[in-house]
């Protein structure tokens, strides 16, 4: 990206705000078109939002997105306000014209917009929504503006749901209902949390679905929920959360440059963060497994599972506790039994520890998952810069001097050869090692 002069700002306000994955999906849009813009975070405090889009105006910043908590401050303190926007009372996007900031909330176009990429029609569609709360608003107002026949809102408060019926039967009458239950329903979408990062569904079964129904789901951490899990064995087509997230970046996106983003350029997005496999780390200690993979979850919203974590919380106890209560066998047992609990997820980063793929069942079992292995590889000066004093912690390099640790290195140079991709970070930052293995994932087959 070269930022000169004349390069357009755009940005997120919200707070928090450097969990936002809005940054990456924009600037990588903005890579795929070659357009002069750059695409920022910023943490607004409540209270702090007009001050926002005064500096906006002031230094003359195209575009923000705008999240939690701002959204309905937003849409109160622009100068003007697009209608679907107006409907919801929150804005999501706002674009400043010559200093006249106008607002827009493309949250539930989103929705709409993923259905159609999934190749879902919503005119004259029953469908059932489960939650009433921000972000069912705007999904049940979109497809109610694009022509879904009924809409049944299920929600745990009752009373939410009839207020999102009403607020919806404002502007198309007798469509939507607060419904304790459905049927006959083409497409189902849960706007509820549950789901979000557990294992649990908001619904037992597929019972009330027609035939060919489409089952949605707008969590999308992890990228297949319980609820799109069970929807599949099913047999239903599913749709995941993260599309809603492209598409109301990508419209947001056309809105700040007036263009449109091309059909390619949203391809990308989606496998840049549809991780469709889960990318598994490994690698000698040392080598920056935890913050790769943790900047690859920034880059991609995909859940990060560090393995020597979940070996910790299974015996109660710390690595190092564990080497010196019961001997390296019985960790490298556990740590297996761990890699297996692991075969279910699809679309997480998974960092293992460095001997892991020592056991050649532990390689077969994450492949056989559908895993994408990449080793990352350094000199042993760079290990131990990385690794400074704390050596404590790595029972197997604590008082070993470099030349000890160089051959416990070589010792594992072929157990390391059999992963999918060794990657060299010796001379990298993290940020250009995520780069790297996202490109090769996305490169793969
Ligand atoms: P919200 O306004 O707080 O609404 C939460 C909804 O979930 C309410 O209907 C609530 O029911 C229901 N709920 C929460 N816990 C529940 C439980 N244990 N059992 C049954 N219902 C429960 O939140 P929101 O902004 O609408 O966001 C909802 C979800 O959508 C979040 O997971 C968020 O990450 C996701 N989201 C995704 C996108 C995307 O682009 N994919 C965009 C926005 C939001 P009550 O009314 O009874 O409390």
């Amino acid at each position: 990206m070269n930022i000169t002069g004349k390069t357009v700002q755009l940005g997120v306000i919200g707070n928090p705000i450097s969990h936002s994955i809005s940054p990456q999906l924009h600037n990588t849009m903005i890579e795929k078109t070659s357009l002069d813009y750059v695409y920022s975070a910023f943490r607004v405090r409540e209270g702090e939002v007009g001050k926002a889009l005064d500096g906006m105006r002031a230094l003359n910043i195209r575009g923000f997105n705008v999240t939690i908590p701002h959204k309905i401050t937003a849409h109160d303190l622009c100068d003007e306000v697009d209608p679907f926007a107006k409907k919801m009372g929150a804005c999501n996007t706002l674009v400043n014209t010559d200093g006249v900031i106008k607002g827009y909330n493309t949250d539930g176009p989103g929705f709409v917009r993923a259905l159609k990429y999934k190749g879902v029609e919503v005119v004259g569609k029953s469908v059932a929504i489960l939650g009433a709360g921000g972000a069912a608003a705007g999904v049940a107002m979109a497809l109610a503006d694009s022509g879904a026949a009924v809409i049944a809102i299920v929600n745990r408060t009752r009373e939410k749901a009839e207020a999102l019926a009403k607020k919806i039967n404002r502007y198309h009458p007798n469509v939507a209902t607060a419904c304790d239950g459905y049927t006959g329903v083409d497409i189902l979408v849960n706007t509820t949390s549950v789901g979000m990062n557990s294992d649990k569904s908001p619904v037992d079964s597929m019972d009330g679905l027609n035939e060919n129904a489409v089952v949605c789901d707008i969590v999308y951490c992890p990228r297949e929920t319980a609820l799109l899990k069970m929807a599949k064995e099913a047999g239903f087509k599913t749709v995941g959360g993260i599309g809603m997230l492209i598409n109301q970046a990508v419209i947001a996106f056309e809105l700040f440059t007036n263009t449109k983003v091309d059909e390619k350029v949203v391809d990308y997005l989606y496998r840049m963060t549809e991780l469709d496999k889960s990318i598994v780390l490994t690698g000698f200690m040392g080598t920056g497994k935890t913050s790769i993979g943790k900047r690859l979850c920034a880059l991609t919203g995909a859940q990060f599972i560090d393995t020597d974590s979940l070996i910790e919380e299974k015996e109660g106890m710390s690595i190092p506790e564990i080497f010196e209560k019961h001997g390296e066998g019985y960790f490298r047992d556990v740590e297996s039994e761990v890699i297996k609990s692991l075969a279910g997820y699809k679309g997480a980063v998974i960092s293992t520890g460095g001997g892991a793929v020592l056991r050649r069942e532990n390689i077969d079992t994450l492949r056989d998952s559908g895993a994408v292995i990449f080793c990352l590889k350094a000199d042993i000066e760079r290990v131990f810069r990385n690794i400074g004093d704390n050596t404590q912690s790595r029972p197997l390099l604590n008082g070993k001097t470099m030349d000890e640790a160089r051959a416990l290195l070589e010792s594992r140079r072929e157990a390391y050869a059999n992963c999918d991709a060794e990657i060299d970070v010796t001379d990298c930052e993290k940020e250009q090692s995520a780069d790297k293995i996202l490109e090769l994932y996305m490169g793969r087959d």
